[in-house]
């Protein structure tokens, strides 16, 4: 493995003297200290010169498209609604040619499988029959890839179904490479979703419809709400030699082995400090890429750990940039390639550092334009700014458990709880002086009808401060926190496809506001006063809800206590996470809003099991592969070196004892880290007997997972500290983290 992995990325000069891996490991070192720089070429001097010439967004349809058939497009796309066949015709016909004009010679509907990554299959617009270039609505509209790949959970042998991919027009087309891709969502022919991209468009409607129901209560004009999304998104970037010479990190994303460099983050000096030359040209060159595609990417910057970085656009509507943080993650996997760098999106790729998350700032806004999250100087504004800010929290509180289980994966288990990341248990944190008008909200008696702006007075709302986005009423801690005009869902993982947490966020809303608007209307037929139902009902939600709001220290110990006594659940781990997406409670919810079956339920819960269990083995593979076969084999070399070096100094009379503790020492580790294998081999070889998946997951969680990493990731960096620098098998974190 080591000469194939060698070949692959360091370059065939250096495959001749590579012998171990402590070879491997020092000319990729010495490769590192010859990177040369990478020429950067932007377009142009503006970024507005090339912002968006790859996508086939708005813009360009106006400039291709008949203004009979742009306005038909845009309707379609603005109310989600079908596009006949005429107008596709016509689409076709204009992308063609727009995509041959700039080189291009392929196609493909590009989606996202229940992998998390994203899919796509070329097919070329050369017809060889007709002998010219082909494009027509129906190769736009769907089509028929072979989806006997994809994981579908069972559904696909259940019903003997094949799949189809039908095109998205709410998310732009765009080329990449020399490639048409067309973003679609992919189903099976008896309409069970294969994707996380239809159910998310289905949720994004439920809470449309709540919405503008609920929105009517104020405004009679408001016809469509949009749901929002900015998401930020953390990464590590190491060397690519260094990266190839780690097979963990090529197998796994992770490290499973390595001591803590004498240098962590402790210092706190890499956060927002100057980023480094080379990685600043990375920076500019998949940002050049992601605009051209029309990606907004808007700030980078240093994160807290060494090594560790952010990216984060100009947030817009949830599905189209759900699908530019999928591809943002392609390109800038591509581009890293040309810089001799691998970037990781792993949740958590080095023990003792902190993890990458992706925030995911999400706000309503509608389509006359207003927030509906953002506080007003207006007393009236702020009862709809109170009625989705507190519906919201109340959602949270319903369905934490649902929102828990959106974002649990092997990866992120590393980050919920590790005293870094937002813990497992979902708390909401809105800042003191949010937390002050709610509590006074709830305190006040009944009021009475009152003229005008009055009754706002009276209730203490009529006017909430337009909130300063300042560090100090910011809490880093909390899993989801309102930040002045929108929630950011916190806990969710750097490697997620955030469509699946935003299907869970937007459909829980969306239910709670159904909820809100038949109390509010029952209670409005029953002959009170509008705005005193809506305050009525706000002030149940505030007090059924209160147990879900934290303004504390989350990663404290106290808070799992005090959450403990509040009933709030800490599920830590992804098998048992996962039980709360098929509760009775969650079936309910998706097949009431119609944006999941029961089928499709069921099918993505054991995909992820599967996925949980898979990424698990391969890491106990990795680990008991590179025990035995390269740090017991080093270990044990140089043990003999010593045993060599104590024997001569007993000849010569010199005390050895302390070189005789040493050989004990690293005897004991080898021990541990040869016994620990074998016997977690043994206990996979059980394990992966057993037929029900969910129980196979918590078995690999338990018994293999929690059983034996730490002991022996313990042994192994212990013998890292002992053992000759020189003979040492694998690139160290010191390496990893600070050379570039
Ligand atoms: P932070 O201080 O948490 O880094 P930023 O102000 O940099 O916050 O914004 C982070 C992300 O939030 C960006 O992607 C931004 O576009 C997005 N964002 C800002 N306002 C909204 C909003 N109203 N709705 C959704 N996302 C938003
Ligand atoms: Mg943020």
């Amino acid at each position: 493995m080591i000469f194939c992995i060698n070949s692959l990325f360091l370059g065939s000069k250096y495959t001749l003297n590579i012998k171990t891996m402590a070879h491997l490991r020092f000319n990729a070192l010495n490769l590192v200290q010859n990177r040369k720089k990478v020429d950067i070429q932007a377009p142009s001097k503006r970024i507005s010169d090339y912002f968006g010439e790859m996508a086939f967004g708005q813009e360009q349809m106006k400039s291709t498209l008949s203004p009979e058939v742009y306005k038909r497009v845009a309707d379609a796309i603005k109310n989600r609604k079908k596009i006949d066949l005429d107008t596709a015709d016509a689409i076709a016909a204009a992308v063609k040619n727009w995509a041959l004009e700039r080189g291009v010679t392929h196609y493909t509907h590009w989606f996202q499988p229940l992998t998390g990554a994203t899919a796509e299959k070329h097919d070329s617009f050369f017809d060889p029959q007709k002998g010219l270039e082909n494009f027509r609505a129906e190769e736009l509209v769907q089509q028929e890839p072979d989806a006997s790949s994809f994981p579908n959970g069972g559904i696909r042998s259940t019903f003997e179904a094949r799949g189809y991919t039908a095109w998205d027009p709410g998310s732009p087309i765009f080329i990449y490479g020399k490639t048409l891709c067309i973003p679609t969502i992919f189903v099976a022919f008896t309409g069970e979703a294969l994707d996380y991209k239809a159910p998310l468009l289905k949720a994004l409607d439920a809470v449309d419809r709540a919405s503008v129901k609920v929105c009517k209560l104020f405004d009679r004009n408001i016809s469509k709400v949009n749901a929002s999304l900015g998401w930020e998104q953390e990464y590590f970037l190491v060397d690519k030699a260094l990266y190839a010479a780690r097979p963990d990190l090529v197998m796994g994303g992770r490290t499973v082995f390595g001591h803590n460099p004498a240098r962590g983050q402790q210092l706190d000096d890499h956060y927002f400090g100057s980023i480094p030359t080379r990685i600043y040209d990375y920076m500019k060159d998949y940002e050049i890429e992601a605009h051209r595609l029309g990606i907004p990417l808007m700030t980078r910057h240093n994160e807290v750990a060494p090594g560790q970085y952010e990216a984060a656009p100009m947030f817009g509507p949830v599905n189209e940039s759900t699908d530019q943080n999928q591809l943002l993650k392609d390109v800038m996997d591509k581009v890293a390639n040309k810089h001799g760098l691998k970037v990781l999106f792993h949740e958590k790729p080095f023990a003792g550092l902190n993890g990458s998350g992706k925030h995911n700032n999400w706000s309503l806004v509608t389509d006359t334009g207003v927030n509906l999250f953002q506080p007003s100087s207006s007393a009236r504004d702020n009862l709809l700014f109170l009625t989705f800010f507190v519906t919201t929290i109340k959602a949270v509180y319903e369905h934490a458990d649902l929102l828990r289980s959106s974002i649990a994966s092997a990866g992120n288990d590393h980050r919920l709880g590790a005293n870094e990341a937002p813990p497992a248990i979902i708390s909401v944190f809105i800042g003191s002086t949010l937390s002050g008008v709610l509590d006074q909200l709830e305190k006040s008696g009944d009021v009475m009808v009152e003229k005008g702006d009055n009754l706002y007075m009276k209730l203490g709302i009529d006017q909430i401060p337009e909130i300063i986005l300042d560090n100090t009423d910011r809490n880093r801690t909390s899993p989801f926190a309102f930040t002045g005009n929108k929630f950011e869902f916190r806990a969710v993982g750097s490697d997620t496809n955030v469509s699946f947490p935003m299907t869970v966020l937007n459909l829980i809303v969306a239910e709670q506001l159904s909820d809100f608007y038949s109390k509010v209307t029952k209670l409005i037929d029953g002959g009170k006063d509008r705005r005193l139902a809506i305050i009525d009902v706000l002030r149940d939600y505030i007090k059924t809800s209160k147990n879900i709001r934290f303004e504390g220290d989350g990663y404290s110990d106290e808070w799992v206590k005090e959450a403990e006594k509040r009933g709030l659940s800490n599920v830590k781990d992804t098998p048992r996470a996962l039980d709360f997406s098929v509760s009775d409670q969650a079936v309910k919810l998706y097949e009431k809003h119609k944006v999941l079956t029961k089928i499709e339920i069921d099918a993505r819960h054991e995909i992820k099991l599967e996925n949980y269990i898979m990424k698990v083995q391969i890491e106990s593979r990795v680990m008991a592969d590179l025990g035995l076969n390269h740090i017991i084999p080093t270990a044990t070399k140089y043990q003999t070196k010593l045993i060599e070096n104590a024997k001569g100094l007993v000849d010569l009379g010199i005390d050895a004892s302390e070189i005789k503790k040493t050989i004990e020492d690293v005897s004991t580790h080898i021990n541990t880290v040869k016994k620990l294998s074998h016997e977690m081999t043994e206990e996979r070889k059980r394990i992966n007997k057993i037929e029900d998946t969910r129980e196979r997951a918590i078995e690999y969680c338990d018994n293999i997972r929690n059983k034996y990493f730490d002991d022996l990731r313990y042994a192994v960096d212990k013998l890292e500290l002992l053992v000759d620098d020189e003979d040492w098998p694998l690139v160290k974190y010191r390496e990893l983290l600070f050379l570039r």
